[in-house]
């Protein structure tokens, strides 16, 4: 098929984290396959799902990786982190837990990966705008703080997602070009 003809200028792996029912695997499914699956489970055996798509004029083929779960037993080790380039962190906005958390995800990040790693912090499930639990002001000064990137997406209606890849695909791009 015409993959095989296409000419790939960089491949940046991403890994996505966050605690568990965020919404990883759904917004992982939306950028690779525009897709949302109302029962999902964890996805056993995939570890990442790719996407190539053109930055200014290069071909780049993201390579995003899923924990598969594995957040659940802090089971993520540092082979998930090598040779990313890239993180979304996600948290849901519908619970309070989660973005608590989101600090021990950057010091997870910057004890085991690489400390060039471009981070995009996102709000997740902006579509359940009644059961907020997370103001987006909240979130917006702990990016600053922490020189993260932010987005608030939803996985469920598509909302952002795109965008919020394309920031960090394109910020990973101003550090390697
Ligand atoms: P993960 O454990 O972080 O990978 O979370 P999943 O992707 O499996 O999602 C956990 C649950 O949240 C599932 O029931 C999804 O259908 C639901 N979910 C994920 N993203 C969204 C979203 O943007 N909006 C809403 N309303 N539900 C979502």
């Amino acid at each position: 098929p015409q993959s095989v003809a296409e000419k790939i200028d960089y491949v940046f792996k991403v890994v996505v984290i966050g605690d568990s029912a965020v919404g990883k695997t759904q917004i992982l499914a939306r950028f690779t396959k525009n897709d949302f699956c109302f029962d999902s489970k964890s996805t056993i055996g995939v570890e990442f799902q790719t996407r190539t798509l053109t930055i200014n004029s290069k071909v780049i083929k993201a390579q995003i990786w899923d924990t598969a779960g594995q957040e659940r037993y802090r089971a993520v080790t540092s082979a998930y982190y090598r040779g990313a380039l890239g993180a979304m962190l996600v948290y849901d906005i519908t619970k309070r837990q989660s973005f608590d958390h989101v600090a021990r995800w950057v010091e997870e990040l910057r004890a085991h990966a690489d400390n060039s790693i471009v981070i995009m912090l996102i709000g997740n499930k902006a579509d359940l705008v009644d059961l907020r639990a997370v103001p987006t002001e909240d979130a917006v000064e702990f990016a600053e703080n922490q020189g993260l990137f932010f987005s608030e997406t939803s996985a469920l209606n598509g909302d952002n997602v795109e965008s919020a890849f394309f920031k960090l695909l394109e910020g990973i791009y101003g550090q390697v070009s």
